[in-house]
């Protein structure tokens, strides 16, 4: 392979940094998606976990009044068979006594009616949140495979404008020597994206810091790359290409 001159191999990192500034830029678009697309799937699972917590309250509800049900039942036995009992008693202290207990039991069986009463209250207000949250978790299902397609598709289409990229990257990277490119790749790497700027009214394109013009002359030499002193960015004199 001839040698490429300084001046050439410089136009040719120029040519390779707007390509690699649309690499670097497909590149962050790309590391964003699957995070998206994870948020939308977080919200998706907690609606469902919304729902599965209120079926389970549900059912809950039901267990417990069951339990009241058989509760009622066991009272009314006690309340029949102390009234049964009434009639046997000798002496009036055991009548009344019995008629206390009996008062009792009566006072207990509505305490436990009045809880089957708010349990129904209960299974009325969850049956409505099951309703509304079952349409949350349809929409939110909606939202998750609607964007999980497009998101899907468009981080195809990104990879395939990358690969074009790297295919027009491969075109000129055998013009520039093998040092100064991975000179460039280094640089490419820790500075974001950008590794050769231009020098615009004496500034660092990269930086914006001044660039002496010892600097600018030692550019204009074209005898090897010259850097920043600053951001130790390749620097560059548009014109002079
Ligand atoms: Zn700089």
């Amino acid at each position: 392979m001839p040698t490429v001159s300084i001046r050439d191999q410089i136009k040719r990192l120029v040519e390779l940094q707007g390509i690699d500034v649309e690499i670097y830029a497909f590149k962050r678009e790309l590391k964003e998606k699957p995070a998206l697309l994870e948020d939308l799937k977080n919200k998706y699972e907690s609606s469902k976990a919304q729902l599965k917590a209120l079926e389970d309250k549900f059912k809950n509800i039901l267990v417990d009044r069951k339990a009241k049900e058989l509760e009622l039942q066991s009272k009314d036995e006690a309340i029949a068979k102390a009234n049964m009992a009434l009639s046997s008693l000798k002496t009036n202290r055991e009548y009344s006594a019995k008629l206390l207990e009996i008062e009792g039991l009566k006072a207990d069986k509505s305490q436990v009616e009045e809880k089957i009463l708010i349990s129904f209250e209960e299974t009325d207000a969850v049956t409505a949140a099951i309703e509304k949250e079952k349409k949350n978790v349809a929409e939110a299902e909606q939202i998750y495979l609607s964007n999980k397609k497009e998101i899907e598709d468009s981080i195809k289409e990104i990879e395939g404008k990358i690969a074009d990229l790297d295919g027009k990257r491969k075109q000129i990277v055998p013009e520039v020597d093998k040092a100064n490119l991975t000179r460039y790749e280094r640089i490419l790497e820790n500075k974001g994206g950008l590794a050769i700027v231009p020098v615009r009214s004496m500034s660092c394109g990269g930086c914006y810091m001044h660039v002496p013009q010892q600097v600018l002359s030692d550019i204009k030499l074209h005898d090897r790359l010259i850097y920043c002193e600053m951001c130790a960015r390749i620097i560059y004199l548009e014109d002079d290409l």
